[in-house]
């Protein structure tokens, strides 16, 4: 499978509309955490889902990789509410990937 360049143009664009944020976890919340972050297809590639803002997120490398080619979608996180339950969340986090990804478990994921 090939992986389509997004440019670092439309990654900027992406990153800073979604504030720096991981949208699953909660990870970020300004541009110093852009190098842990990265522009993932809501709809995946193999999937044919289009390299187009609207049809991607900032995600970190974690998050990322543990969703892998599925459709997985997540809302943009308002920042204050992001940096209050990150402290959570990290912790979740953490069980998430040893429930080896479990996605019902996101729904305990505020
Ligand atoms: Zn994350």
């Amino acid at each position: 499978m090939s992986k389509a360049k997004i440019s670092p143009k439309l990654q900027m664009e992406v990153k800073a509309r979604d504030n720096f944020t991981c949208r699953a976890c909660g990870y970020g919340g300004n541009a110093n955490h852009s190098d842990y972050l990265v522009c993932d297809h809501m709809q995946s590639e193999k999937n044919l889902g289009p390299t187009k803002a609207w049809n991607l997120q900032c995600l970190c490398i974690g998050c990322n990789l543990s969703k892998g080619s599925q459709n997985w979608t997540f809302d943009i996180r308002k920042k204050a509410v992001a940096e209050k339950v990150w402290a959570e969340n990290k912790r979740d986090i953490r069980r998430f990937f040893a429930h080896k990804c479990d996605v019902a478990f996101l729904t305990h994921i505020k």
